[in-house]
């Protein structure tokens, strides 16, 4: 099928509701072009570099979303024009974020990464650390930062109903931190939970966001 086939085929299946972010990692910019095209305009990357050369290659209507781990060191080429990263996991990443913000004079938006998965893994808060970094005074001190929603991942299984799971477990953390934290905040509305693989559960689950990139692009 081509990408305009896959993206209608897509579009058909998910509720107006959720966003389609379509993950052009490692693909070239004259498959994202194809995707652009055909009318889409959300798309995620999971490297620095390769956000940034895409950025500047391809139509600046093109809303960008970081979606891999980010060091510290990156976090200033994609502040200027970066939409939203889905995959902030640490109070120092966060304050670099804010740093950077404070000197592009531009709220950054982000989500802030929830591990919810079985398998072993390096990034993401487990729920005491997000309740650690909400009540602490550095989380107050972030006025840079427009903060979104949460993210998550769920185990790489044939398991639906772990991952059913999973992503139940996300959407009841976010509801509880929206109601706690983020009550009257109208930003704080997104769950970026859902791939190729499982964005039906996910979507079932509460999903605002998808990530879609292989059943795209390959
Ligand atoms: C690669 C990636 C996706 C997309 O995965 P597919 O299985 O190709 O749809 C989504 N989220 C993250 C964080 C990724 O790294």
């Amino acid at each position: 099928m081509a990408i305009i086939d896959k993206l209608k085929h897509l579009n058909n299946e998910i509720p107006k509701g959720v966003k389609l972010i379509a993950v052009s990692k490692t693909h070239s910019v004259e498959k994202v072009k194809e995707a652009y095209d055909a009318g889409q305009r959300m798309f995620g990357e999971n490297r620095v570099q390769e956000l940034v050369s895409k950025h500047e290659q391809l139509p600046k209507d093109i809303e960008w979303h970081l979606i891999g781990h980010l060091q510290t060191n990156k976090v200033k080429y994609i502040t200027p024009f970066v939409h939203l990263i889905h995959s902030v996991d640490s109070i120092k990443l966060l304050e670099e974020i804010n740093k950077q913000g404070k000197n592009h004079n531009r709220q950054i938006s982000v989500l802030l990464q929830i591990y919810i998965a079985q398998e072993e893994s390096k990034f993401g808060f487990n729920e005491m650390e997000l309740d650690d970094l909400l009540n602490s005074n550095q989380f107050k001190s972030l006025t840079h930062i427009n903060f979104c929603g949460l993210m998550g991942m769920a185990s790489f299984t044939d398991n639906k109903e772990q991952v059913r799971s999973e992503f139940k477990t996300l959407k009841s953390l976010f509801n509880r931190i929206k109601s706690k934290h983020f009550q009257e905040d109208q930003h704080f509305i997104e769950v970026s939970m859902g791939m190729s693989g499982d964005f039906q559960i996910g979507i079932e689950e509460g999903s605002t966001m998808v990530r879609i990139g292989s059943y795209i692009f390959s």
